[in-house]
């Protein structure tokens, strides 16, 4: 039976991609000093209408929503955002505080599934809370730079930057456009027509060429962008410049959710096609509010697993693809348990060595072609003589080649001290 349309079944062959994207983004992150927390995948439907808006693509399209046996209508959580504001919050963590954490996992969104488009993806999430910046927007985007450079993926993203200024001076901009948009409105494609009455912003940036043409001549946001916003967005662009973050403002990025103010960015790339942005986020200092907390400024981002994933594939370096760094041959089936034992003496090495014991007996050749097969840099070979002598035959399958008897201890210490090398 097939799977559900748009869920994702990773596998094993693609393992080793999303261990080193998972791992550099938690590794990363944690050298920034943030906490990872874990959230729910349910949540009230009530809390993405309020936290992501009502107007949003997320909101009115995406969201898989169910009522439960009791009635009470849950959603599938399509991004992490409002839930980890909503976690915070009801811990009272929020309260005269300051936060810096990471989540990862599963969202579902009900979109037209392609390739770096799915039903079923994975974000990480980074958000702050206490922090008004500009100085925490500088180390998020630091954070991602050096995620992409641990990733391999560095030249293949560009960052595009804007500010939406702060929310007085975004409702006053949300009225200059519906202004200036209606006199065409029949013009508009049918999403931005539908857009004018309830998501404006989003029209900007509609990808329908008419209405492309119509929006650029469109009051900029940048005109409406109060005092205090200019001097967060400058302060943001002078430090990014001191630090050698290169950036391009994007007047017309506005992003698809509503509770976002001041800087707003996305990490863009032409290697993937269409689906283009591998991370986005920005300041929602409006959302804790939102959720009945008191003011409180924050910031984050989340990037898309899946396909920075596909980036790393398509431009970061290869990646060691084999099973086992020690395959381990049992010559005759009678001494399989004492070679277990050995085997688990062996993984218990803090060089963390991956070791696959043959089973299944079988023919010495037949087990070696195997060995071959698994990637492993080595084989084991431990039959009745080894066993009695406290040794273990060696023979590398990579490289020069080679094969040679050493103490069991030996053999152990080589290993780890190889693999520590290579990993
Ligand atoms: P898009 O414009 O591509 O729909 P978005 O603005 O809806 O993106 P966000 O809500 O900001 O995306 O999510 C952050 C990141 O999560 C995106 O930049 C992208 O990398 C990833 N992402 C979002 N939706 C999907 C999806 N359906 N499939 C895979 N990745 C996704
Ligand atoms: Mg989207």
């Amino acid at each position: 039976m097939p799977g559900v349309r748009g869920m994702r079944d990773i596998l094993p062959a693609d393992a080793a991609s999303w261990q080193a994207v998972e791992r550099v983004l938690a590794d990363v992150a944690a050298s920034f000093a943030y906490q990872p927390m874990r959230l729910p995948l349910i949540e009230f439907t009530a809390l993405f209408k309020r936290g992501v808006g009502e107007a949003t693509d997320i909101v009115e399209k995406e969201m898989y929503t169910f009522a439960d046996n009791d009635g009470e209508s849950l959603t599938l959580r399509p991004e992490g955002t409002a839930s980890c504001a909503r976690a915070l919050l009801d811990a009272g963590l929020l309260y005269n505080a300051v936060q810096r954490v990471t989540y990862s996992g599963p969202m579902f969104r009900y979109e037209r599934p392609q390739k770096g488009r799915y039903r079923q993806f994975e974000q990480f999430g980074v958000e702050t809370f206490g922090l008004v910046g500009p100085d925490i927007d500088v180390e998020l985007l630091l954070m991602c730079q050096e995620m992409w450079r641990q990733l391999g993926v560095s030249d293949a993203v560009v960052l595009q930057l804007n500010t939406l200024g702060s929310g007085d001076s975004r409702v006053r901009y949300r009225q200059a456009l519906v202004d200036y948009l209606t006199p065409f409105a029949t013009d508009l494609d049918a999403d931005s027509q539908r857009r004018l009455k309830t998501n404006p912003l989003r029209i900007l940036d509609s990808k329908n060429a008419r209405t492309a043409e119509i929006v650029a001549g469109a009051p900029t946001l940048a005109s409406f962008v109060d005092d205090e916003a200019r001097a967060h967005f400058d302060g943001l662009l002078n430090q990014l410049q001191t630090l050698g973050v290169d950036a391009q403002i994007n007047p017309t990025l506005v992003r698809g959710l509503d509770y976002y103010t001041h800087t707003v960015f996305e990490w863009v790339t032409d290697a993937l096609g269409a689906q283009g942005t591998v991370c986005g986020g920005g300041r929602y200092d409006g959302l804790v509010e939102l959720l009945g907390g008191k003011p409180t400024p924050a910031a984050g981002f989340a990037a898309g697993i899946d396909r920075l994933v596909l980036l790393r594939d398509a431009v970061g370096p290869a990646l060691d693809n084999s099973e086992c760094d020690v395959y381990w041959v049992v010559p005759d089936a009678s001494y399989v348990a004492a070679a277990q034992k050995q085997a688990n003496e062996l993984r218990q090495d803090p060089a963390g060595v991956r070791v696959r014991l043959h089973t299944g007996g079988g023919k010495m050749k037949n087990q070696m072609k195997k060995a071959d097969a698994s990637g492993a840099q080595f084989a084991f070979i431990v039959g009745p003589e080894e066993l009695a002598a406290g040794q273990i035959t060696v023979k590398r399958l990579r490289g020069e080649g080679g094969q040679n008897s050493m103490s069991v201890a030996e053999a152990f210490a080589m290993v780890a001290r190889e693999i520590q090398g290579t990993g």
